[in-house]
């Protein structure tokens, strides 16, 4: 109870003297759980007892792993969001860029403070997902959906990634140091140890061990600009094309007699001298072309990720998940959905047929939901499927030819889509204007198709072909004029 009234009145004393008096309303106190008689200690203060972890716009405070139940209020952001008014009725597309909004507001915010479990990650993941498919079958995963465009995906982004990447962000503004921040934990956990020969400690807080973890892939996508060389440790420092010289000289290094020596001691008179200490050949060659430069400034490091070009060395989140998000193939198919000039909605259906995941009534009742007629209502003869609608079907097949014959160069005999990509790059020859064209015809019709498609079935309402036709050249004038 004295620690009580000592700490009041420090309290008081501080706003005599400074002018900011403690607002005891808006003030909460916070204790371990080994101190007993928490209320009365709080009534002593006259402020309320407050439940850890502190939480700062919402946002847990922490200095252990965060728990799931501290992240709720992340899950309830997510739910919010995607709950709200302006989406109900939004297209595929809509609700592909309102998840976007989510996981970047998700990624600018949360993600820069703490470790985000990953049991709230994935709830948080399904929610996005089930809003995307309304709550219906996924038809395509959504690790599938996250993938860059050209491999196959839409180009949303995978929150394991994002949370990999902000803590690279993390261990980057930590070696780059010029803040309060890294200057304390420089000064709390690595004394005089070098961040890249630092051994994990176990009395490491979980944001210093998740930084450690971290130097792996930051050592790839870092460079160091010699100066004059004092900062950079000679044997422990990353700094000759991304390697320490204790990496590459591994066991021919007498560690102990190395120690603390910096770049400085080979640069005499801003020239190299590597054959001060005993360098194969090949490596004295790789450090003289390091570029030293003593001027005024000190050695530092910068950024020099995939995608960054050499650029001007500032960080980049998106080149940082480049490196840490999972790779996959590239196909020539879908680079060519997502080429410039066609509507994303457009974009969207043919990615979709691309992928065989549209809901076609064949696919409907393979995943066991009841329909009354598993025709194609275009030309009501055969089955509908995938294969059918978009170009074996008469009706599509003439909206198809017609395109054709606007195109002038001929009409590719095959019938799906793919062997029409193949047939529109293999004719495109040197003109990749008519490429473009033919490109934004097939993304047209497609589109056209399945609106009709899905006009016939849920509105009862039926266009004649030449009525799609006219709707198709109007949208190909906008994009293609
Ligand atoms: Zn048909």
């Amino acid at each position: 109870m004295r620690g009580m009234r000592a700490l009041s009145d420090i309290m008081e004393e501080f706003g005599r003297l400074s002018g900011l008096q403690l607002n005891r309303k808006k003030s909460r106190v916070y204790f371990s759980s080994r101190c007993t008689q928490q209320e009365e200690r709080a009534f002593a203060l006259g402020v309320d007892r407050g439940e850890l972890p502190v939480k700062y716009l919402g946002d847990p405070l922490t200095v252990n792993y965060a728990r799931e139940q501290d992240c709720h209020s992340l899950v309830d952001f997510a739910q919010r969001r995607v709950e709200g008014w302006q989406a109900a009725g939004l297209s595929f597309g809509g609700r592909i860029e309102l998840v976007r909004s989510v996981i970047a507001g998700i990624t600018m915010f949360w993600f820069q403070s703490i470790q985000i479990p990953t049991a709230t990650i994935r709830k948080v993941e399904a929610i996005c997902a089930d809003f995307i498919w309304r709550g219906g079958m996924h038809a395509i995963s959504w690790d599938q959906l996250c993938r860059p465009r050209e491999e196959g995906g839409v180009g949303l982004r995978t929150l394991h990634a994002v949370r990999k990447a902000a803590c690279e962000k993390m261990a980057w503004r930590f070696i780059k140091g010029g803040s309060l921040w890294a200057d304390w934990m420089a000064n709390r956990y690595l004394r005089r140890n070098n961040f890249w020969a630092c051994r994990i400690d176990n009395n490491f807080s979980v944001t210093f061990k998740a930084i450690l973890r971290c130097r792996p892939v930051l050592q790839t996508a870092i460079c160091r600009n010699m100066k004059d060389g004092t900062t950079t440790d000679l044997w422990l420092d990353p700094w000759v094309g991304s390697r320490s010289l204790l990496e590459i000289l591994g066991g021919q290094l007498d560690r102990e007699a190395g120690r603390g020596l910096t770049c400085s001691r080979i640069i005499r008179e801003g020239v190299w001298r590597p054959e001060t200490y005993p360098y194969t050949t090949q490596l004295a060659e790789e450090i003289r072309l390091v570029t030293i430069d003593e001027s005024q400034q000190a050695d530092s490091w910068s950024w020099a990720g995939p995608g960054t070009g050499g650029g001007s060395g500032l960080f980049c989140f998106r080149s940082c998940y480049d490196l840490v998000r999972s790779h996959h193939n590239r196909t020539e198919e879908m680079d060519f959905i997502w080429g410039k000039g066609v509507a994303r909605k457009m974009q969207l259906c043919a990615y979709r047929l691309l992928r065989g995941r549209l809901m076609t009534r064949d696919r409907l009742l393979r995943f066991g939901i009841q329909i009354t007629d598993a025709k194609c209502v275009l030309c009501n003869e055969e089955d509908e499927s995938m294969g059918h609608i978009f170009f074996v079907c008469p009706v599509s097949w003439h909206i198809w030819t017609e395109q054709c014959s606007q195109l002038r160069g001929g009409v590719g005999t095959d019938r799906d889509i793919r062997s029409i990509l193949n047939w529109i790059r293999d004719h495109s020859g040197r003109d990749p204007g008519w490429a473009r064209r033919a490109r934004v015809r097939l993304a047209a019709s497609v589109w056209h198709i399945w609106k009709e498609r899905n006009r016939r079935i849920f509105e009862g309402l039926t266009t004649p072909p030449i009525g799609i036709l006219h709707s198709i050249e109007f949208d190909v004038s906008v994009m293609a004029p």
